[in-house]
């Protein structure tokens, strides 16, 4: 054994103890960290800056860790496997410095939530943060530290495959579900061994993919990337995110990976993050295609001055950093902070502490309590599009259910998106949960129709059909198989594919109750569909336990809460359509001619000229903040404390709910403003609270929220974020398109 290295090692160890280890004050941290870096080399330094995945590592790869050139690995998750090589790092390199293991756990590690565009329409970030700190608690316990999530894309593009993993299209939204994931992950202490670093990424502005194709460049403006992209990465950095991902995407010609102004300037200098930036995926070396950087060499010295303090598998850094230092290309000073990036969240995780995982633990994996926590968001995360009354279904009164659709029983697709530790033999789905539940009540005939979501065989539609004339009601599970979305899975034609458009429409000629539930990975363009049933329940995928969920929603055992997080686009030529746009100087009057009311030879003014399309309308299918339940809430008596609001008061926002139905039920309340004037347009209306409320039959409550001038704040025309005196109108409602309504004066 290396002495040197030995005598560090436990030098830091002791410390760690003698401090109390959990958590250990930032300035002991700090310490800790210097004297670390004063005893590395330059090979060193640049080592803890390379990270590289286990399945390309080869047989050089214990080498690589015993001479200190890696700082991390990803995609091992084999304890021993780890826990050796772990060894290599921490008895046999020269530092004896530990290795910080990543992973993709994006919904789940083994027990697999929704989708976070389906945890997004929850609306309910306690539950979001439950789900994180179970994923964390089943990822550390196979010895994984850090987590390549949330993922803090805003997209307003339904096209775009990677929305599955974000919260959707609202800043508010996404900012409060990414500060709750973050606390999730990480808890009080992330040196906890139920805890684990969060990432959040990508920074920034890759939802703003042109035409929804995944990679592809974006054009943000500033003012638009202050005021709504970056909303989200700022409410994370504050809940204490540890890490971040630079993107892919280059906005307005510069890659996310090689973007100093944003990464170092602002993230760095601007918001004092003391956080660590890794790269994505080879996306320091993609500088090349991009035409960003000549060669690996000039890719390294980009990114390394942007900020980035990891690469992740590409070793530019590895190979050319040595020599950009000597050349002067890239100070050394940035060389240090980085290094001090990567320590400081490896003394976070407390891995100097424990750098191993323990074997002997009992399994945390697929637990009780985890289990019970992913049904209750796959609950929470449905969202009723459509009921003319058919939901909830009566056990007492349905004989005969056909439960039909290439989801009714897909246990892999109905996962999702990114769900590499996830296994379909533990997922329970619709068709095996309502047998269990409630087959021995009714009697439930199962047809495919297709055989899964892409199948152009129309073979199978005739038996579904017969099913449905059988049955008092049937459920058809369309939607989307798991590998339709997520990254590099962009779809120009978001709606239903294969023969899944004719299967509904042949069920829906059958004139019996259709019922669809929609399991899918984006917002899909299901306008025939919805008409050509009598209800829609919109799950995305539900992950492991979306079968009893859905079942239980079905049957009303609960009643549908989730509140849609997108706007719904009626056709793909609408998108991007969504809520919190500008009003344009020309906008919509609701009165416009359609194309079909166009008189031949129509002169040129004949339409009105306001903002809208001849064919589609303005409308979206269905608004932001949308879903139904099985009772009617009613809205009344808004009241604001005040006309007036000062720049240092607040006003008081309260309205009283009523359940005016016969059930049970959780409304999303939610406050939306628009500010009439300002230093530039401001959107026609911007969530700025919500709060689900469970209300009983018959019962009323009062909901108030506090709005304060820090929310009516922006980045206006001069680039400083403050609220602007002037008029203001208010609403609150169900929904970005409807609600009660009033205004105030900022002052
Ligand atoms: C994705 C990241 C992911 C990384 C590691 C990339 O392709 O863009 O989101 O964290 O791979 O798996």
């Amino acid at each position: 054994m290396n002495m040197k290295k030995s005598t560090f090692h436990i030098f830091f160890t002791a410390c760690l103890v003698f401090a109390g280890c959990s958590p250990v004050p930032d300035s002991e941290i700090e310490r800790r960290v210097d004297q670390m870096l004063s005893q590395m080399t330059i090979e060193e330094k640049i080592g803890q800056m390379n990270q590289l995945s286990y399945d390309a590592g080869g047989p050089q790869l214990e080498d690589a860790i015993r001479d200190g050139r890696v700082g991390s690995l990803l995609n091992v998750v084999d304890p021993a496997v780890l826990n050796g090589l772990q060894n290599i790092a921490v008895e046999e390199s020269r530092l004896g410095i530990p290795l910080v293991i990543g992973r993709d756990v994006i919904h789940g590690f083994r027990t697999i939530f929704p989708i976070p565009i389906g945890q997004a329409a929850t609306f309910d970030p306690e539950l979001v943060r439950q789900g994180a700190a179970v994923a964390a608690r089943e990822a550390r316990s196979v010895g994984v530290h850090w987590t390549f999530a949330p993922m803090l894309d805003i997209s307003r593009d339904q096209r775009w495959g990677r929305l599955a993993e974000g919260f959707g299209e609202d800043p508010v939204l996404g900012a409060r579900m990414g500060a709750a994931m973050v606390r999730g992950y990480q808890g009080d202490d992330m040196s906890a061994p139920t805890s684990i670093a969060a990432c959040v990424k990508h920074f920034v502005a890759y939802g703003a993919a042109e035409g929804g194709r995944d990679y592809n460049s974006t054009n943000v403006p500033p003012h638009l990337m202050r005021n709504l992209y970056l909303i989200p990465f700022e409410a994370a950095i504050e809940a204490g995110a540890a890490t971040l991902m630079t993107s892919f995407n280059d906005n307005d010609g510069i890659p996310g990976t090689g973007n100093k102004a944003l990464v170092r300037d602002m993230l760095r200098d601007e918001w004092g993050w003391d956080g660590m930036v890794v790269s994505d995926w080879a996306s320091v070396t993609e500088m090349i295609a991009h035409g960003f950087a000549a060669d690996p060499k000039e890719a390294a010295m980009k990114a390394a001055n942007a900020g980035v303090d990891m690469e992740m598998v590409s070793g530019a850094y590895l190979e050319h950093l040595p020599s950009l230092i000597a050349e002067g290309l890239v100070p050394m000073e940035y060389i240090d902070n980085s290094v001090r990036n990567v320590l400081r969240l490896k003394l976070r995780l407390g891995l100097f502490d424990n750098p191993y995982v323990d074997t002997s633990a009992p399994s945390a994996l697929l637990a009780p309590e985890h289990l019970a926590a992913a049904r209750r968001t796959a609950v929470e995360s449905a969202v009723l599009l459509k009921n003319d009354g058919v939901l909830p279904l009566d056990a007492a009164r349905v004989k005969t259910v056909a439960v039909v659709g290439p989801m009714a029983d897909a246990p892999h697709d109905q996962l999702g998106t990114w769900i590499f530790d996830g296994e379909k033999t533990t997922t329970a789905t619709p068709l095996a949960a309502l047998r269990e539940m409630y087959g021995g009540q009714i009697d439930i005939i199962h047809e495919t129709g297709t055989e899964y979501s892409r199948d152009r065989s129309t073979a199978g539609i005739a038996s579904a059909v017969a099913a449905a004339r059988r049955a008092d009601v049937t459920v058809a599970f369309v939607g989307e198989e798991a590998i339709l979305s997520g990254e590099a899975h962009s779809l120009a034609n978001p709606g239903l594919q294969g023969a899944q458009k004719e299967l509904v429409a042949r069920l829906a000629q059958t004139g019996r109750p259709l019922v669809l539930v929609v399991m899918a990975g984006r917002p899909l363009t299901i306008g025939d569909e919805v008409e050509g049933s009598n209800a829609v329940l919109y799950s995305f995928h539900p992950g492991t336990m979306g079968g009893p969920a859905l079942a239980e929603l079905l049957f009303g055992e609960a009643s549908p809460s989730g509140r849609l997080p997108m706007t719904f686009a009626r056709e793909a030529g609408q998108i991007p359509v969504y809520y919190n746009h500008n009003n344009t100087g020309r906008p919509y009057q609701g009165n416009e001619t359609m194309i079909d009311d166009i008189p031949l030879e129509a002169g040129q003014t004949s339409l009105g000229n306001t903002s809208y399309y001849l064919d589609a309308g303005p409308e979206p299918l269905f608004p932001f903040g949308y879903g139904l339940t099985y009772t009617t809430f009613e809205y009344s008596n808004l009241v604001l404390s005040g006309e007036e609001m000062t720049m240092n008061g607040s006003l008081e926002v309260a309205a009283t709910l009523t359940n005016t139905g016969k059930r049970e039920a959780t409304e999303v309340v939610q406050l939306y403003v628009r500010d009439v004037s300002g230093s530039l347009a401001r959107p026609v209306k911007e969530l700025k609270d919500f709060r689900r409320v469970t209300l009983g039959a018959g019962a009323s409550e009062r909901v108030v929220f506090t709005l304060r001038p820090e929310e009516l704040a922006f980045y206006g025309i001069d680039g400083v974020r403050r609220a602007e005196p002037g008029a203001f109108r208010l609403w609150v409602g169900p929904d970005s398109a409807s609600g009660l309504e009033t205004s105030f004066t900022l002052r």
